[in-house]
């Protein structure tokens, strides 16, 4: 299924109603045309022109609220996140422009972001959805001069940033990036899942000095994963929803920085590049150009978020900027880039698998059952185990109601009997005792025919799915050893919570 970018763009409210402010116009919630001042204009190759036009899925005005937005831009991403697929929210722009504000909010409760809002509308809704069986799982990270360290560790909230574990990434054969050192914490209702967001911000405020102010320097990437089992099949699914909080989007020469700063400008600044680099290739491919090679693997967190940008997913962007002229130029950047991300489109298909272990479980158990009742059967006792629970009549059941016999009258009698569902057969001549004779042959070969069938399929079935699950443990032992063998990171660890239904919410 194919699936367009969604382009959003978010305006920040102007500080003052000064001149300052960009002159703008507003067309449907979709066109902006921004007036050009008049040192911008003069600046451009073609400088006839006054305006320039973007177009969005939506604009949210500079009056727009956390709640617009919210079920604007993120409700149906989660809708699609909760049915199965991959999805990534990330916000793009200025340092000042309100990413921040929109992915995770400002101080109060009513302000709260995308983030916070995600998580209760995804627990709010897996109550609803009563039948499937969900897990879900969080991790938190952020990526600052090309290192990714996380956000969910509590001990760097004793240790300076030096000192934390980079978090370190390896594929496998199939292309598939693995994360060593980024803690994964089950989550059992809102309220862990919005500790963790705090927890997290908390140890990005901490670790950021007022040398490094990491908050508009670094990328941050918050990460709910779903577990997902259909209770009436065996079909279970795994999907991401990534939540991204880019670096500020504002270009080198601009911030007149020196030293360290400098330095940490250029990694930004490349990953932003690089971001952008990726977004042309794809570009590129979409029209039809030759391009093989879309360069990911140029920054961290290109590579994190291939997925997302050139993969499985589905994927939206929020672009904000800043409502003063002051910051034209970058303005103008951030709306460009805006519409080439707004050309992409991804590929998306659902995570579905089958959840192998609990189908061979399954079908040993119903094996084991039908092994049993073929052997009560041979054995000549009643193995009927759904007319168990039937009352059989005391009763002596008159064979036939007088001539002419009835040969199928007598075939459903003798099964009633057999199932004991009465006790007696009352058989009145020899020529009625024959075709009870031939009715509990028949009855009896059709039953073993049955059984046979059906333990034959089911142990066919069974060798099947053994094989699988037998090649998908070694697969996993096999990406084990690779984890422990490699000497220069720790094993990656999943946090011990026992795992609780998330249908009973602990705290209600
Ligand atoms: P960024 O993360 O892009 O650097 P922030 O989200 O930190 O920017 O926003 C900078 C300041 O502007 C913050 O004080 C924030 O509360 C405020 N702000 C940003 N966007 C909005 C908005 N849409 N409405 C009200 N205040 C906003
Ligand atoms: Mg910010």
């Amino acid at each position: 299924m194919k699936s367009q970018f969604e382009v959003y763009l978010r305006l920040k409210p102007s500080n003052n109603q000064s001149q300052n402010a960009m002159q703008y116009q507003l067309y449907h919630n979709k066109r902006l045309q921004v007036l050009l001042p008049r040192h911008v204009k003069f600046g451009l190759v073609n400088n006839s022109r006054d305006n320039l036009e973007f177009n969005f899925t939506h604009v949210f005005d500079q009056k727009s609220t956390q709640e617009q937005v919210f079920s604007t831009v993120t409700i149906p991403v989660i809708n699609s996140f909760l049915d199965g697929y991959n999805a990534t929210i990330f916000a793009y722009g200025q340092t000042g422009s309100g990413k921040t504000y929109t992915m995770s909010g400002a101080e109060t409760w009513q302000l709260r972001g995308v983030i916070p809002r995600a998580l209760s509308y995804i627990f709010d809704e897996i109550d609803k959805r009563t039948k499937f069986q969900y897990k879900i799982y969080i991790s938190f990270m952020e990526i600052y001069n090309e290192n990714a360290y996380d956000l969910l560790e509590k001990r760097h909230l004793e240790t300076p940033l030096e000192q934390w574990n980079k978090i370190a990434l390896y594929e496998d054969d199939q292309n598939n990036i693995h994360l060593k050192n980024l803690s994964i914490h089950q989550c059992n209702n809102e309220q862990e899942g919005i500790d963790l967001l705090m927890m997290g911000n908390f140890i990005r405020q901490v670790s950021s000095t007022p040398m490094n102010q990491s908050s508009s320097r670094s990328h941050c990437i918050f990460t709910v994963t779903l577990e997902g089992c259909d209770t009436t099949s065996e079909t279970c699914f795994v999907s991401k929803l990534h939540l991204v909080d880019l670096a500020g989007s504002e270009r080198i020469s601009k911030s007149q920085v020196e030293g360290n700063l400098l330095n940490e400008a250029k990694y930004i600044n490349l990953s932003l590049t690089y971001l952008e680099q990726v977004i042309i290739a794809l570009n590129e491919r979409m029209k039809g150009a030759n391009r093989q090679h879309i360069p990911y693997r140029n920054s961290l967190m290109t590579t994190l978020l291939k997925d997302s940008l050139g993969g499985n997913c589905k994927t939206v962007m929020i672009s904000t900027i800043s409502s003063e002229n002051d910051n034209i130029e970058e303005t103008l950047s951030t709306l460009r880039f805006s519409q080439r991300v707004g050309q992409l489109e991804n590929e998306i298909r659902r995570n579905e698998k089958v959840d192998l272990e609990a189908v061979v479980k399954r079908l040993e158990q119903e094996k084991l059952v039908l092994i049993r009742e073929l052997e009560q059967f041979q054995r000549g006792g009643n193995v009927n185990s759904n007319n168990k629970k039937l009352q059989t009549q005391q009763q002596m059941l008159p064979l036939s109601n007088g001539p002419p016999l009835n040969p199928k009258e007598i075939s459903e009698k003798v099964e009633l009997y057999l199932n004991e569902r009465i006790s007696q057969l009352d058989i009145k001549s020899v020529e009625e005792a024959q075709l009870c004779f031939e009715a509990m042959k028949d009855l009896y070969n059709t039953r073993m025919k049955e059984y046979v069938h059906e333990l034959t399929f089911i142990s066919e079935k069974l060798q099947k799915y053994d094989e699988l699950l037998t090649r998908k443990k070694e697969q996993s032992s096999f990406l084990e050893q690779k984890e422990n063998s490699s000497p220069e990171v720790e094993v990656y660890r999943r946090n011990e919570s026992p795992q609780i239904n998330l249908k009973k919410k602990p705290n209600q």
